[in-house]
């Protein structure tokens, strides 16, 4: 009774994954990442604020701080689902 925690529990949506070669260099290396389409909406640092930050003279946000804990990744999870234009990668399982 393992949970069905897959790729495809992302939702309906067929996501992209960005590519990871067009990550912003600002960004802590690991698992996750945000690439240069982000147009700085803001909604990952809103949903999770201890992993995504804003460069207020890129105009674009990028990871700070890795997810540490599991409610952390839960969050950073959530803003990859979340972001408009998925510019939010995940690295790992594939
Ligand atoms: S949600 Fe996406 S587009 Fe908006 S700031 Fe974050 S990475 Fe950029």
């Amino acid at each position: 009774m393992g949970a069905e925690l897959k790729e495809n529990s992302i939702g309906d949506n067929q996501r992209t994954m960005p590519n990871y070669e067009e990550r912003f260099p600002e960004n802590e290396p690991g698992e996750f990442y945000v690439v240069d389409s982000c147009i700085g909406c803001s909604r990952c640092d809103e949903l999770a604020p201890f992993s995504f930050r804003t460069l207020e003279e890129g105009g674009y946000n990028y990871v700070y701080h890795q997810p540490s804990t599991p409610e952390e990744r839960d969050a950073a999870e959530e803003a990859l689902e979340e972001c408009p234009v998925e510019a939010i990668g995940r690295r790992g399982d594939p």
